[in-house]
């Protein structure tokens, strides 16, 4: 029997894993260990409205504090789980403390990747991933006039839609020839450009960065064609880093994430995971893969919980992803790597159209730009793994309801 199960790392899909425990009616005793301050919140918001000031932390929590006042639940904050010993069947912590479990999730995530280069630790270079990083990005609104954002990803063009509409000046400097090359076509890539230097936002793609310039605090940045731009503080979205280092250092199977099932059960069965630092078998695409989605790390975690219940759970799922930058709402339903055919359905020019990806005449991958319903029945048809005709596909009059067998 369970009596006792550990969770490391208390994000969102920590707090998922015990919403789960909870309604399945488990018994025994759930202990958290996480190395931040705070209760399990949600990330997508830190780069959106929390950063922006419209949402109180307090809204950020992914349950109130009530949930966690139960003698079933032991808390352990601003701790880090530092050691697994399989044998003992324990984690051990930073502050030394011995957590014996008889099942354990590690629900660890990710970290913001960082930039090695000269001036990087100056005062006023930021990474934007936790409530206390926003926290002192917010502190740097009062007395700046101009932010300089590193990488044109999800962070990074969010960041500057809400830098924008705050009224900062704002540079973005990105390697890649276009933004969002890690996830969208350059389709979608050409539509955000223009949205953002329409709005003003100075975007400088194929530019690498050299260092930071200043004597404590951040005063430009050096760029490796030679120049230097200056700016009141810099925010760095350079992508992330999956924390599997735990998994690494237990002897785990690790494949750039923690290998898991479709249990969420590592290749120790008395150990799961979940979530960003997890690689999982996907039956939909074939193969073994990382995802950074909420989505992703919810449904692991309702599926770990739900198996270590004793309800037995596959996870299989078209995997999904947003970002909202400006008035402009991105829905990614799917993963378009190895697409061989792309079809344009509405037109970008409306502000509200998707672009549908193919391989071997089957939908793989949806991006939808204020879109929500092409988004919504885009998973079905990805999921049916249906052959699809590409006039109706293309044909804004036909709904993909429609084309749904
Ligand atoms: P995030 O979630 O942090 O936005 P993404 O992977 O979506 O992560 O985007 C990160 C972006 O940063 C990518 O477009 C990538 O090309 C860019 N990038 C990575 N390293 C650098 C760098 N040294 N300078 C400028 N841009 C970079």
């Amino acid at each position: 029997m369970t009596k006792r199960i550990v969770i490391a790392g208390a994000g969102h899909a920590a707090g998922q894993v015990i919403a789960t425990l909870k309604q399945r009616k488990y018994a025994g005793k759930i202990v958290l260990v996480g190395n931040e301050a705070h209760l399990p919140y949600q990330r997508p918001p830190l780069s959106k409205k929390f950063l922006a000031g419209s949402l109180a932390a307090e809204r950020l929590h992914f349950k109130p504090k009530s949930f966690y006042d139960d003698p079933q639940i032991e808390l352990h904050l601003n701790t880090c789980a530092a050691y697994v010993d399989r044998d003992g069947k324990a984690l051990i912590t930073n502050r030394g403390d011995t957590v014996a479990y008889d099942k354990l999730v590690l629900a660890l995530g990710s970290r913001a990747r960082k930039l090695s280069l000269p001036g990087a630790n100056l005062e006023g270079v930021h990474y934007l991933r936790t409530i206390a990083d926003v926290e002192s990005i917010r502190a740097e609104f009062a007395n700046a006039k101009h932010v300089l954002i590193v990488g044109a990803g999800y962070i990074g063009l969010e960041v500057a839609a809400v830098m924008r509409q705050l009224g900062l000046e704002v540079t973005v400097v990105e390697m890649a020839d276009r933004v969002m090359s890690r996830v969208v076509s350059a389709e979608i890539s050409d539509f955000y450009q223009i949205e953002h230097t329409n709005q003003g936002v100075k975007l400088r793609l194929s530019t690498s960065i050299a260092g930071f310039v200043g004597e404590s605090r951040v005063t430009a940045v050096k760029t490796t064609d030679g120049d230097d731009i200056p700016t009141d503080f810099v925010i760095v979205g350079i992508g992330i880093i999956p924390n599997t280092e735990l998994g690494t250092d237990a002897d785990l199977d690790v494949d750039d994430g923690i290998v898991v099932n479709d249990q969420c059960q590592t290749s120790d069965p008395n150990i799961y995971a979940v979530g960003d630092c997890t690689s999982h078998p996907n039956a939909i695409y074939d193969r073994l893969l990382r995802l950074e989605s909420v989505h992703n790390a919810l449904e692991q975690a309702k599926t770990a919980a739900s198996n270590i219940c004793g309800k037995e759970t596959h996870y299989s799922q078209v995997p999904w992803f947003w970002s909202d930058q400006f008035d402009l709402k991105l829905q990614i339903a799917g993963l378009s790597a190895g697409y061989d055919e792309v079809v344009i359905r509405g037109n970008p020019a409306d502000r509200s159209f998707a672009c549908l990806y193919l391989r071997n005449g089957r939908l793989i991958a949806t991006d939808a730009v204020n879109a929500p319903r092409d988004f919504v029945h885009s998973k079905m048809l990805i999921a049916s793994h249906a052959k699809i005709d590409r006039e109706k596909l293309a044909d804004i009059n036909t709904p993909l309801k429609e084309l749904v067998k």
